[in-house]
C-alpha cells in the first residue's frame, strides 16, 4: 500500500521511513515493522481469512489487510479520522473492505466470528467482547498494557484460548 496516501503533505517526505507519524487527533499511523510483526504472528502457517481490525486510523493497514485476506471489517471510534481514511482509501477500490464507526472494545458482533483479529491501540486487558467473537482455530493479536506494553497473541482452540506474549511495543491507548 503506498503510504504516502495515508499521511498529510507535510510529512510525505517520511510516508516510507519505519516511525510512527502523527495522523491527527493524537493518533498515529502504525510504524511498518510493527504491522509486519503483527501481521507475520497472525499468519504463520494459515490464511488471514475474514479479519477484523481495531483502530482504522487514517486506514493504512486496513489497506495492507485487503490486500492479503479475503475480508476486512475495520472499526474507528473518532468520526473524523474514519472520514479521512475513506477519503484516503477512496481510488485504491478494496472491495473486500468496509469501514465501520464504533467502539473497537464491542468488537463487531453482526459481523462475527473472525478468523483474525488485529487491535492498534493498547488495552489494559484482552476485550471480552473479542475473544467472543474469535472463531474457533482464530487469532488475534493486540498490544496490550498502559505505560508498559507488549504483543500479545491469543488463539481459540477447540475448549479455551492459549495465549503467547511477544515484543514490547508503544501504541497509542484503547479509547473507551
Ligand atoms: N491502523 C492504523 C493505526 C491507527 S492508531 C494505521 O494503519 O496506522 C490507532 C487507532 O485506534 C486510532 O485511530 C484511534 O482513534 C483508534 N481507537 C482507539 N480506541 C478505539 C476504540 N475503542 N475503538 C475503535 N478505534 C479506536
Amino acid at each position: 500500500a503506498p503510504r504516502h496516501l495515508f499521511v498529510e503533505e507535510a510529512l510525505s517526505s517520511r510516508a516510507y521511513d519505519d516511525d510512527a507519524l502523527p495522523i491527527g487527533y493524537s493518533q498515529t499511523i502504525s510504524q511498518p515493522f510493527v504491522i509486519a510483526l503483527m501481521l507475520q504472528a497472525l499468519r504463520a502457517g494459515r490464511e488471514l481469512g475474514r479479519v477484523l481490525e481495531i483502530g482504522t486510523g487514517c486506514g493504512y493497514q486496513a489497506a495492507v489487510l485487503a490486500q492479503i485476506a479475503t475480508e476486512v471489517y475495520s472499526i474507528e471510534r473518532i468520526a473524523p479520522l474514519l472520514a479521512k481514511a475513506r477519503a484516503n482509501l477512496r481510488g485504491l477500490r478494496l472491495s473486500n473492505l468496509r469501514l465501520k464507526h464504533g467502539d473497537g472494545n464491542l468488537g463487531l458482533p453482526e459481523a462475527a466470528p473472525f478468523d483474525s483479529i488485529i487491535v492498534a491501540a493498547a488495552a489494559p486487558q484482552v476485550p471480552k467482547a473479542l475473544l467472543q467473537q474469535l472463531a474457533p482455530g482464530g487469532r488475534m493479536i493486540l498490544p496490550l498494557g498502559t505505560s508498559e506494553q507488549v504483543l500479545r497473541l491469543v488463539e481459540r482452540r477447540r475448549s479455551g484460548y492459549s495465549e503467547t506474549t511477544l515484543d514490547a511495543v508503544r501504541f497509542v491507548p484503547m479509547l473507551m
